[in-house]
């Protein structure tokens, strides 16, 4: 049976694990903190199916039949029914991406029906857009389910370095332990390029911080709530993405945009998280009149981004380490996962998502 250690028990980790799990390997994962404690943390994500680059828009189709499949395996809703709307110029662009593939059902919306579809939405007249096979990722639930099927795989320990042995397969050094595997997999978010390093993999990652502020539903909205992106600038922001919690009592809202963190890992300016929450105190407050500005919750994280695109995404490969780095990765961690298993099992990485392919470039 083949070995395969995976790093990270992230969503792109987990994601990975099962699916050498279903191919028959003996998985370990190496996790340091709480499964889904990184860059996966907080509730919810969008799925939608909407990026600039049609080849990823094909691969997170294929990623939400796998999330159809998961939740059929694990018997629990994954992603809401409820559709992902956005507004603004940026629209068409999405709609002409779209229409050239098969079996995505978007529409664009009058606005009685975005008012409909988004109740909690002050009024807006412009270009809008439901994706119906998108909606709010239960991550929650998602991370209770994979963490549930991979009982006895999960290892608590934070990893040193991995290594390649001359005699084929590669060591990890964690903690309190030093293991040979026939494979390993690196999926350690923030950790990953630091690791790949070690392992003689040059990931171009850019490191970046992130606030999300959550705030209550003011009274029941009456429908189950989409996610939402924003670029229309009609309410004083160009890149504003929101989510709503499981029990719709509650939406999470982000500014697309992130703070620097400098080289030593510390933040550029330590007051920039505060200004991004801020912001998006001041976006509810003009945009979505259906929700309680004052917060509820944060999520503040690091973001690892590629040079070729917010959504950007590859897989490295040398020997036997892999590794992979990108951003916006919930939605496609069941495909990404797929790709990483069989990138261990075979030693080859499929085309598509070889660095060279600048997949999801902007
Ligand atoms: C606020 C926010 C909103 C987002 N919104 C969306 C969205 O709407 N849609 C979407 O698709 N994506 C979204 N993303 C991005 C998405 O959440 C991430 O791309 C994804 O969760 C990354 O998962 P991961 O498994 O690669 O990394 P992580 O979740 O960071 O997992 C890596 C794990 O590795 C562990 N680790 C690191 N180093 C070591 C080590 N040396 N030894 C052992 N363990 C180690 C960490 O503890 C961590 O648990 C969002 C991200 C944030 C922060």
């Amino acid at each position: 049976m083949t070995r395969v250690a995976v790093i990270g028990a992230g969503i792109v980790g987990l994601s990975t694990a099962h699916a050498l799990r279903k191919a028959g390997a003996d998985v370990t994962v190496y996790e340091s903190g709480a499964p889904g404690s990184g860059q996966s943390a907080g509730e919810s994500r969008i799925f939608r199916h909407a990026h600039d680059d049609v080849r990823l828009a094909a691969f997170v189709s294929e990623s939400r039949a796998l999330w159809r499949g998961w939740e059929e395996e694990f018997g629990v809703e994954l992603v809401s029914g409820a559709g992902a709307v956005a507004i603004g110029d940026g629209v068409e662009g999405k709609l002409r991406v779209l229409s050239s593939l098969p079996d995505i059902p978007v529409a664009l919306l009058a606005p009685a029906e975005l008012a409909a579809a988004l109740p909690i939405l002050a009024g807006f007249r412009g270009k809008a857009m439901l994706d119906a096979n998108g909606g709010a990722i239960r991550t929650r639930a998602a991370f209770q389910a994979l963490t549930r099927s991979l009982e006895g795989a999960l290892v608590q320990d934070h990893v040193l370095a991995v290594q390649h042995i001359p005699e084929g397969g590669a060591e990890v050094r964690a903690g309190s332990s030093a293991d040979r595997f026939d494979h390993v997999v690196l999926c350690a978010g923030r950790g990953t390029a630091a690791l790949a390093r070690g392992a003689g993999l040059d990931i171009p990652v850019e490191l970046a911080a992130h606030a999300r502020v959550t705030f209550r539903v003011r009274q029941d909205a009456g429908v189950p709530l989409p996610t939402f992106q924003d670029g229309s600038g009609e309410f004083g922001e160009t890149g504003v993405y929101a989510a709503p919690s499981a029990d719709n009592r509650h939406y999470a809202v982000g500014l697309s945009e992130t703070t620097a963190v400098r080289q030593d890992g510390s933040l550029a300016d330590s007051a920039a998280l505060d200004s991004l929450a801020a912001r998006a105190s001041a976006y509810v407050r003009r945009a979505l009149p259906g929700l309680d500005p004052e917060p509820a919750g944060y999520v503040h994280c690091w973001v690892t981004r590629l040079p070729w695109g917010d959504d950007g995404v590859g897989i490295w490969s040398a020997g036997n380490v892999s590794a992979v780095a990108g951003h916006n990765l919930f939605k496609q961690a069941p495909a990404l996962g797929g790709a990483l298993a069989e990138t261990a099992l075979t030693g080859v990485v499929p085309p598509i998502l070889r660095p060279g392919s600048h997949l999801g470039k902007s």
